[in-house]
């Protein structure tokens, strides 16, 4: 507590649900059994992609990768917090637990009281199944998330991103028997119609009536898969899900690409892309990255972004940093003012140029190639924090659009729950920003989408 506090005391200009969060991304928590049993009717934890977790499936002996939720929202106690939502990160070692107190779910940090915590509610459409059993939550996750190739063609040491545990996090997956679709590519039939019944629940039972945003994601194709290069296999599943309904509004994340195969995706469909950086600094890029640095390299994906701005507009390129990453041993920045440094001065530069950076924080998977290989100490909260409050600066400077939030998920549409980068605008910026929370985020974020 001591600690946590000297850090609200020493970073005054930061909200303190900025720094709360990012520790329990960084450490991860846990939850006591009373905890587990109430999250147990929540929103459940998709394994969307990567696992999320500081520790892997099969040490969760209560079953507990079934039983959490997708994220938490962190409100109240002793601090007066304003709610934002954390992903969940299991580890069963970390100081942060969530108990229940008189029917409260609460989070504890070394046994003190901190807040209290709430759980989101399952949407409708995730009770639903195809006739093979297939849920469509796991076709579909939380209204928006869909991974349609769950590998990646970058296998092993010498091409995989360091960092990513998407192909192991796939295989505990099937080991654990727990999940209903196992196979590495989805049915683009199977998505449309979970997207179908996405937009009738949001349209007939919560009345949501903007564009309904979707992200489709999935692993490198380097050569062909199912007879498809990356471009034409991508490209049906845009389609298909902006063209399968009214006002759609398409995430995509991919490699970095050339202009004309951006455009290319552009007329498919995608009104957004995700190009993916990882990690700013070149030589951490070349280690990191190392199947990205070959196919594409620290140039090309630099200038790839930059010229995607023009195919997409402003506010509409949004590469993933893993946040933390740049500090990872043995060869990542060794002080906190380096890595800070380097990776703000990409994003001044990126900001600079319209691209808006996204900072999913790093969660050390021990699947990962660098969680496997070598002992990952958590990564300093300072870093965090004068991360983002740069980031904030150069945001304000370059007067850049808010972001754009429109998940048919209520809790979804105010920030993200990997990181802080569209918290710390949305807490310093939007004046109302607790009571559009509590309105279900429809009229109070009006003035918050994208410039369009
Ligand atoms: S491109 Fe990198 S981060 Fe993305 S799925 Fe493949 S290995 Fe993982």
């Amino acid at each position: 507590m001591d600690e946590l506090e000297s850090y609200f005391a020493g970073y005054g200009d930061l909200p303190r649900e900025i720094i709360l969060k990012h520790d329990l991304l960084r450490v991860g928590h846990w939850f006591t059994d009373a905890a587990l049993e109430l999250a147990s009717q929540a929103l459940v934890k998709s394994y969307r992609l990567f696992s999320y977790d500081l520790m892997p499936m099969k040490d969760m002996k209560r079953k507990e990768h079934r039983k959490t939720p997708e994220w938490f929202t962190i409100r109240r106690g002793m601090y007066g917090l304003r709610p934002v939502s954390i992903q969940t990160t299991l580890d069963s070692s970390s100081p942060y637990v969530i108990d229940v107190v008189d029917s409260q779910p609460k989070l504890f940090l070394n046994s003190q009281e901190i807040c209290e915590v709430y759980f989101p509610k399952p949407m409708k459409y995730y009770t639903r199944k195809f006739p093979d059993g297939t849920a469509y939550h796991e076709i579909i996750a939380f209204g928006y998330f869909v991974t349609v190739f769950r590998n990646c063609q970058y296998w092993g040491p010498d091409e995989e991103c360091r960092f990513c545990d998407i192909n192991i996090n796939a295989r505990q997956m099937k080991e654990s028997k727990d999940f209903t679709f196992n196979a590495p590519v989805k049915p683009v039939e199977y998505m449309v119609e979970v997207a179908r019944s996405i937009e009738q629940d949001a349209t007939e039972e919560v009345g949501f009536t903007p564009p309904i945003d979707f992200l489709i994601t999935g692993g490198t194709i380097l050569k062909t898969l199912h007879g498809k290069n990356e471009l034409a296999f991508y490209s049906e599943y845009v389609s298909a899900l902006k063209w399968g309904g009214r006002r759609r509004f398409i995430n995509l994340q991919t490699n970095g690409q050339d202009k004309e195969t951006m455009k290319r995706y552009r007329a498919a469909g995608v009104d957004c892309h995700h190009s993916n950086m990882e990690v700013w600094d070149k030589r951490l890029f070349e280690w990191i990255n190392p199947g990205k640095n070959r196919r594409v390299g620290w140039d090309g994906w630099v200038k790839s972004m930059i010229d995607e701005v023009d195919v997409f507009g402003e506010g509409n390129v949004r590469p993933n940093f893993v946040g933390g990453v740049e500090m990872a041993k043995p060869y990542g920045f060794e002080t906190i003012d380096e890595a800070v440094k380097s990776t703000s001065d990409g994003v001044d530069f990126m900001m600079r140029n319209g691209i808006i950076p996204r900072f999913n924080q790093w969660r050390r998977e021990p699947g990962s190639n660098l969680g496997s290989q070598h002992q990952q100490p958590a990564i300093p909260l300072e870093y965090y924090l004068q991360l983002m409050g740069n980031y904030y600066n150069s945001w304000k400077k370059y007067n850049l659009p808010m972001p754009r939030r429109e998940c048919v998920h209520p809790e979804r549409r105010i920030g993200s729950g990997h990181g802080t980068y569209d918290d710390i605008l949305l807490l310093n910026e939007l004046p109302d920003y607790e009571e559009a929370w509590d309105q279900g985020f429809n009229e109070g974020l009006k003035g918050c989408v994208t410039r369009q």
